[in-house]
């Protein structure tokens, strides 16, 4: 029998909001017998030179991505790109912009902790975050450290989205802006975990129709913690609309709430992998 080539096309680092360092991640994902790992950070690309030494004379390709946030239809999308050039200067260059925005949101939200009673929140997040990325899972952390949630999906529900005491209103990258500076790197322009945003279908289209004129070429069909339902759906869709399909597990750590590495259901028959054009 053949063995079929396992791709996880969508992984985070310490250098954004993963639990293992690059090089961890590499050895973890080589371990769950994965041949083809995107590491894709949020709004940064510094775990990549890293997991690219670790992959060397290993059985493992890595893929050099990021996954960008972006604000449409007054909520938050992320899209990923996939074989970036991360010394492009446009991309970094945005980047850059996003990790400007990402300083004044954290001190931000410890303010507004800090009027709900939680002190020292700003100091707290950042010892679990590495120097280049604070984000909310760091802020969750030291919630829950603290005992303010009983675990970190409580903290999210109570403190860190919309109307809750932690959550800043704000704007990240353009959808056309994250698609310039992916495509400026020569990458390819895929929507994350579509289901996670729990559009109305016809927002969904609107959505995928907007990142299509922007220049946007896959989707990702399957994902960590999704249901089956919604793998062919996704699939009729990347079908309707000419897209390219990705799969990816978006492993944070190997705490057993994430789904772990390399551990998908296969893209449905109709599907055209995204790696059918690499
Ligand atoms: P940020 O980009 O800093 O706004 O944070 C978004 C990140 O928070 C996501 O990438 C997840 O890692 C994490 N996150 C969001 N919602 C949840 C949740 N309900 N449970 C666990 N992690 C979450
Ligand atoms: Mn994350
Ligand atoms: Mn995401
Ligand atoms: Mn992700």
């Amino acid at each position: 029998m053949v063995k079929m080539t396992c791709y996880d096309l969508h992984s985070h680092s310490t250098a954004s909001d993963g639990a293992l360092s690059p090089e961890d991640l590499i050895a973890r994902a080589i371990a769950q017998g994965v041949n083809v790992l995107a590491l894709t950070d949020h709004d940064g690309t510094e775990g990549i030179a890293k997991a690219q030494l670790a992959s060397q004379n290993t059985d493992l390709t890595l893929i050099a991505g990021v996954e960008i946030s972006v604000t449409w239809g007054g909520g938050t999308v992320h899209i990923i790109g996939l074989n970036v050039d991360v010394d492009n200067a446009t991309l970094q260059q945005g980047l850059m912009e996003m990790r400007t925005f990402r300083i004044g949101r954290a001190a931000k939200m410890a303010e507004r902790l800090e009027k709900a009673g939680i002190t020292g929140a700003l100091d707290g997040a950042r010892k679990y975050a590495s120097d280049v990325m604070l984000g909310r899972l760091h802020f969750a952390q030291f919630l829950v450290e603290q005992g303010h949630a009983k675990n970190i999906n409580d903290v999210f529900k109570r403190f860190l989205v919309r109307n809750k005491p932690g959550y800043v209103v704000g704007e990240w990258a353009s959808l056309t802006n994250a698609l310039t500076w992916i495509t400026a790197a020569g990458g390819q322009a895929v929507i994350a975990h579509p289901a996670r945003y729990k559009m109305t279908a016809t927002k969904l289209r609107r959505l995928i129709t907007d990142f299509k004129f922007a220049g946007g070429v896959g989707i990702e069909v399957v994902s960590g913690r999704q249901h089956p339902e919604e793998v062919k759906n996704l699939a009729r869709l990347a079908e309707q609309f000419e897209l390219l399909a990705s799969c990816g597990s978006d492993f944070h750590t190997p705490d057993n709430t994430w789904v772990e590495l390399g551990h998908l259901a296969a893209l449905p028959k109709s599907c055209v992998p995204i790696w059918s054009v690499w």
